[in-house]
């Protein structure tokens, strides 16, 4: 067994950052400040130590976890109703991105286990569901919240296949047999983040009967218990960044799963993802967190002020400052559209709002790079050195435009289609 790993002493002793988004500017309420600040200070004075062995070893932030759940961060969008902090989208991923700053491992993955109950909690409420089925739902995700809340359990989001289902095209090729009270679950996930260490992996899936024919209406969310007969992780994960996330291969073979299991109620998952599009949005606050995180740490570098390091300010260059301001001005554009774009995630959203999503996400997946690729040539030779921070910022910043269903790609595919074509409209 791996040791316990420490915070070190440089992070715990510094000044408090400041907000990524400053409440006041943003208008934000006192209640939104103190769930991002808990988040900033958890961070700054225990994530951060951390970071670069979960790094270096590619092994999952266990400790971390922990800390999320003492914090009442594991049960962030959870109603306070049912003991949690009753974050909305927007609260959700203002926090996320405060993470991001000092561990994207921490933030990527909390991403998949928060959207289990954002998905399941305020997402859901928005969608149309009869009474009896509304009320059932609550009973389920009642049993999900409680295990959250109480014992910590971490739930996963697992849907790629390798194929097209990730990118929303066909079918999810792992399947789910309706027996009685449950479902006989077979396939297998790729790039599994969470694998081996979340307690329910959240397995997307197609609801299929003997001889039927795959749909995407008939998609099911279902949170597979991890100890489960049948539940099996393989291959190795020794990727070049998001190293903490230890995103390997799920199978499945012939697991049951009972019926209160189900996440979202038959449906409802193929709803969402047509009426309620930021759904997809979510993996973006951790890129948003290491854009300004290779920003200030830029800042720090060249005022002299990095712990660690002598205080040499190589401030007075003017092509140092010239790079700094382009950091700023992409930092800020960025931060802006991806604020505005989280502030109105709604059901049913314009065709306008749909795009800027797209381009919010486009803007913080690339944009991150770019700017922690501009931070390593500005900052030079030192500054890449394994013991510092900005060369694990930049690995872990390069994974974001690769991410399903939204990759940087796919969001230029459909804003250039979206922006030309009105749906129905063809050139035949
Ligand atoms: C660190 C990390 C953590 C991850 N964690 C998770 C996780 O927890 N859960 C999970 O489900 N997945 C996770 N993923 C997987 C991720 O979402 C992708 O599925 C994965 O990177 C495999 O993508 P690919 O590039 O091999 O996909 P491919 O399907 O081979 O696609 C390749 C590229 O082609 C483009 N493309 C695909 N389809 C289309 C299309 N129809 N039109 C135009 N272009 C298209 C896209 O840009 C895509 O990037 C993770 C990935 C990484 C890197």
């Amino acid at each position: 067994m791996t040791a316990p790993i420490a915070a070190t002493k440089s992070a715990a002793a510094a000044a408090p950052d400041a907000p990524l988004f400053d409440p006041k500017a943003f208008r934000l309420t006192d209640e939104q400040a103190e769930i991002m600040s808990r988040a900033r200070h958890l961070g700054q004075t225990v994530f951060a130590g951390r970071a670069a062995t979960y790094d270096r070893e590619a092994r999952f932030p266990v400790e971390n976890y922990h800390d999320l759940h003492k914090a009442g961060l594991l049960g962030i969008a959870i109603p306070k109703a049912l003991g949690g902090l009753g974050a909305n989208y927007q609260t959700y991923a203002l926090t996320a991105a405060e993470i991001g700053r000092y561990c994207g491992a921490t933030a990527l993955t909390w991403n998949m286990h928060v959207c289990s109950t954002l998905w399941s909690g305020p997402l859901a409420d928005d969608l149309e569901m009869d009474a009896a089925t509304r009320a059932e739902h609550a009973r389920r995700r009642a049993v999900h919240y409680k295990r959250i809340v109480d014992d910590g359990a971490i739930y996963s989001q697992p849907f790629s296949e390798g194929g097209a289902a990730a990118a929303g095209g066909v079918a999810f090729g792992t399947e789910a047999k309706p027996v009685k009270g449950g479902w006989l679950v077979n396939g297998k996930k790729i790039f599994a983040s969470l694998s081996g260490h979340a307690d329910y992996y959240g397995v997307l899936c197609t609801e299929m009967a003997e001889g039927e024919k795959a749909s995407r209406r008939n998609t099911l969310y279902l949170a597979v218990p991890a100890k489960a007969e049948g539940v099996s992780v393989v291959g190795d994960w020794d990727p070049l960044g998001m190293r903490g996330t230890v995103s390997r291969t799920l199978i499945f073979k012939d697991v049951f799963v009972a019926e209160d299991e189900a996440l979202m109620p038959r449906g409802v998952y193929f709803k969402a993802a047509s009426s309620w599009p930021h759904m997809f949005l979510t993996l973006s606050p951790t890129y948003i967190g290491l854009a300004q995180a290779a920003y200030d740490f830029t800042v720090r570098y060249l005022r002299g002020e990095v712990p660690g390091m002598p205080p040499v300010k190589r401030r007075m260059y003017p092509t140092k400052q010239i790079a700094v301001a382009q950091m700023h001005v992409k930092l800020e554009q960025t931060k802006a559209i991806w604020f505005q774009a989280v502030t109105e995630a709604c059901a049913n959203p314009t065709k306008a709002q749909v795009l800027r999503a797209y381009a919010a996400q486009f803007s913080a997946m690339e944009g991150a790079n770019e700017i922690a690729t501009l931070a390593i040539r500005t900052c030079g030779g030192q500054a890449m050195l394994k013991s510092l921070p900005l060369e694990r910022i930049y690995r872990d910043s390069r994974c974001g435009s690769l991410m399903l269903p939204w990759t940087a790609e796919l969001c230029l595919d459909r804003i250039g289609r979206e922006a030309l074509y009105e749906p129905g409209e063809s050139d035949e």
